[in-house]
């Protein structure tokens, strides 16, 4: 195997001097890019400013609209031959930005999304199934290279046919599965259905979209699986950007290849470590593409504790991106908030939907979750009981009074890739 385990645990002052090395060379490639040439000017830096690794603190962010100002390819560094593969973002929160990469970027990410899968013990004795979207996602192809990489046995399965997905994973003996976290809820309700236990499964790697402790026990229950949190971003290549080792309390960031800071998102002022923000990455080994300071919206914080495995400082779990979070009648609210109380209430299922509205000058939350059969008598006072007792819980975890509608059983719709299960409806945001 041809990727270097001793980059995953290199000593600070190596880490150090490697980090500076490729941050040097990264700045000249972005020289190659209009926006940069011009961004540095008008902040009047240049690359032979950035002597130290604090240095990067001198230059501009780079951001999503950027992105999509300069697209489809004006953030490429290298001619269009040397352009192998093109991506695309989910485009969850506007127009799809466009990504590209060389060969070498290629073998890259496979070593990175390599590392991720060897850091949690799985390999060629393993049977992975990859059931996320093949297209232009990140998720499908860049974990199926990763998986061959390191010689396990690749079902491209992609996503849809739910009860077909799980004949595989038994008729197969599949002991790995990716898919997101909605997706993998979905899976288990099926396979409940179907009557299938999925025997062989072990573990779980879940991600691209964010997901609650009470979810990924959920899982865990229901698939027989340990899970593992991947994060990733189709900018940053796309998954196996950071991943959850054994000890699974936070996520890896592979320091050698990403740069990372956490800035306060209003004033833009780094943030030390323990405190949350937006996570800025200037990427280190990025050819097709480089990126200076790039503002992934994503909120998290450098954790304060090293890991027992020694791959260095861990990011926190991801709760959504700073655009995620909903502010209704002044209270900060992340949908992932709402899933992990709305997964400790028996009496209702895993699927919800949020509705938010204006009514009177006054935002109105509206939650829509699903009832549990098993645990539902028939009996009307019952529900308005259910009813009552969501609402509590929701108001002692957000401090906000909501509307909650409980409806049938698999009513609600169920999503194969990332979940979209807010709906706004304020016209003014
Ligand atoms: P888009 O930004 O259009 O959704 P991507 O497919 O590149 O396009 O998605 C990247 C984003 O997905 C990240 O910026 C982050 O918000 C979210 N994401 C990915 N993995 C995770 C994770 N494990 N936990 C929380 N959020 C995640
Ligand atoms: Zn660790």
């Amino acid at each position: 195997m041809f990727w270097d385990k001793k980059m995953e645990t290199l000593k600070p002052a190596a880490l150090k001097a490697l980090q500076l090395k490729r941050l040097k060379k990264t700045l000249h490639a972005v020289q190659n890019v209009e926006f940069y040439r011009k961004q540095f000017e008008s902040a009047g830096v240049s690359a032979a400013d950035i002597k130290t690794l604090e240095d990067v603190r001198k230059l501009p962010f780079t951001k999503k609209q950027d992105l999509r100002d300069g697209y489809p390819f004006g953030f490429f560094a290298v001619p269009m031959q040397k352009i192998v593969r093109i991506h695309t973002t989910s485009g969850t929160t506007g127009k799809p930005t466009v990504v590209g990469y060389t060969r070498g970027d290629l073998d890259t990410w496979a070593n990175l999304i390599a590392r991720n899968m060897t850091m949690i013990g799985i390999g060629e004795n393993d049977i992975f199934q990859n059931m996320v979207n093949y297209g232009m996602f990140t998720g499908g192809l860049g974990f199926h290279y990763g998986a061959e990489l390191i010689g396990m046995t690749v079902i491209p399965s992609a996503t849809g046919n739910s009860r077909r997905q799980i004949e595989m994973i038994r008729d197969f003996g599949v002991t790995a599965i990716h898919c997101t976290p909605s997706y993998a809820m979905h899976l288990s309700e099926v396979a409940e259905e179907m009557g299938e236990t999925l025997e062989s499964l072990k573990t779980g790697i879940f991600g691209a979209e964010p997901w609650s402790d009470t979810m990924r026990h959920t899982l865990e229950e229901r698939l027989g699986v340990t899970a593992f949190d991947s994060y990733g971003m189709s900018e940053l290549f796309g998954p196996g950007v950071a991943f959850e080792c054994p000890e699974r309390d936070g996520l890896h960031i592979w320091h050698d290849s990403f740069l990372v800071e956490i800035i306060d998102p209003k004033t833009g002022e780094c943030l030390p470590d323990g405190e949350r923000g937006e996570m800025v990455v200037t990427p280190l080994v990025k050819e097709a593409m480089p990126l200076v300071r790039y503002r992934t919206g994503d909120v998290t914080m450098l954790m304060e504790d090293g890991c027992l495995c020694g791959r260095g400082k861990k990011i926190a779990r991801l709760r959504g991106r700073s655009d995620d979070m909903l502010i209704i009648r002044g209270i900060n609210v992340f949908p992932s908030q709402i899933e992990h109380v709305l997964l400790r209430i028996p009496e209702v299922g895993n699927q919800f939907m949020v509705y938010i509205d204006r009514i009177n000058h006054l935002d109105e939350m509206t939650v829509e979750v699903e009832i549990n059969r098993s645990y539902f008598s028939g009996e009307l006072a019952e529900l308005a009981k259910i009813q009552k007792k969501v609402v509590k819980e929701l108001h002692d975890t957000l401090e906000l009074r909501t509307t909650v509608k409980l409806v049938e059983p698999g009513s609600l719709p169920r999503f194969e890739g990332k979940a979209k299960r807010v709906i706004d409806r304020r016209g003014d945001i």
